[in-house]
């Protein structure tokens, strides 16, 4: 026997945007845990805005199992909110994700590092010479030197995990950053997406930094962060057509609102029509094009109208299972040609 450190999170009952928790159990186990192995386990929910002080109890349901590269004999384990009965929680969005193998997604996560409530490498008056040289950039006078280091520690940490990262750069403003997930389902990039916010976060306690996701956190010529969501569906891979994609996009016209009440708070600072970005009450889509709300990508048209889409639209903040749970909504509403014909 021996003894694992594992580390429940869940996500809370805050409003608009949920956020992460987590506490540890130790548990003994003869081999290497699965998550078939982990128990139930539950927590207070009068103090997560989940439950009243008299009906207090909430249960923590693993569903994803991740090694915890920062802790020795250690695993995180991303869990559902459950009421005692076993019914899922009003705050529990994953569970309003229908299961869709067929679906993939790709997040783009984008964010700041904040220190000293302004981003890494902000004088503490005034600004940074202006936005230009940070974007994939290299070099101290740019990128300072504590942000690369958080972030390829956590990098590291990600990939130890097992999560699904593609990719990682340094954005356009000054102690902003993106990394990419991919993950095949409903669920598998979500849920990476959540882990890897959980790493993140808890990293940077040691460096006295934050993570900031806010959309817009820097008034003026700063650009905001985004979180770009690719989608496919195996018809949108391996069928397409014009008709499709032209049934698909009026599907999304007529729930511009919908999409964006769960593509993240203070949106309307972002999607202003500039930065290549669509103003937040309009909706467009074209080939290439970074001023739309969907672009398709550089072949999409000449492979058939087949491949992914890009949901320009949801920011950084934004929780991935209500992007999800709604983007597969929307999909839905759509007959493929083949279902028509038959
Ligand atoms: P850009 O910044 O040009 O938009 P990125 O490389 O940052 O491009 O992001 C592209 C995203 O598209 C990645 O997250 C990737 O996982 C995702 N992606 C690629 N192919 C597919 C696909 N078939 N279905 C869903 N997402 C995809
Ligand atoms: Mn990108
Ligand atoms: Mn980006
Ligand atoms: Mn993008």
């Amino acid at each position: 026997m021996s003894k694992y450190k594992l580390e429940y999170i869940w996500l809370d009952g805050k409003k608009p945007i949920p956020e992460l928790r987590g506490k540890t159990q130790i548990k003994d186990f003869d081999k290497t845990p699965v998550l078939a192995d982990l128990p139930l386990w539950g927590f207070d929910g009068s103090s997560t805005m989940q439950a009243e002080g008299s009906k207090s109890d909430c249960i923590l349901k693993p569903v994803a199992l991740y090694p915890d590269g920062a802790r020795k004999a250690a695993f995180i384990v991303l869990c559902e909110v459950m009421h005692p009965d076993g019914t899922p929680h009003s705050t529990n969005m994953r569970a309003t994700a229908p299961d869709d193998p067929d679906l993939w997604f790709g997040f783009e996560q984008e964010y700041f590092l904040y220190k000293d409530g302004r981003p890494l490498g902000f004088p503490e008056e005034g600004y940074p010479g202006p936005q230009g040289p940070y974007y994939c950039g290299v070099g101290y006078k740019y990128m300072g030197s504590i942000a690369r280091t958080i972030v390829e520690e956590h990098l590291d940490l990600c990939l130890h995990a097992g999560i699904n990262h593609e990719g990682i750069n340094a954005e356009v403003a000054k102690g902003q950053w993106e990394f990419q997930i991919f993950g095949k389902g409903s669920h598998k990039a979500a849920d990476d997406l959540w882990t890897a916010r959980y790493l993140m976060a808890r990293l940077c306690e040691k460096y006295e930094v934050d993570f900031q996701l806010y959309c817009k956190p820097i008034k003026g010529d700063w650009n905001g962060s985004g979180m770009h969501t690719n989608f496919s569906t195996r018809h949108l891979r391996e069928v397409g057509g014009k008709e499709y994609l032209e049934a698909l996009m009026k599907a999304f016209e007529n729930n511009i609102a919908a999409h964006i009440e769960v593509y993240g708070p203070d949106n309307h600072l972002r999607l202003t029509g500039l930065h290549e970005t669509q103003a937040i009450d309009k909706f467009s889509y074209g080939l290439s094009d970074r001023g739309a709300s969907i672009r398709l990508p550089v072949n999409f048209i000449k492979n058939g109208y087949r491949g992914y889409l890009e949901d320009r639209r949801p920011n950084s903040e934004a929780d991935p299972y209500q992007i999800v749970a709604r983007i597969l909504k929307t999909v839905n509403t759509v007959n493929e040609p083949s279902m028509v014909a038959a």
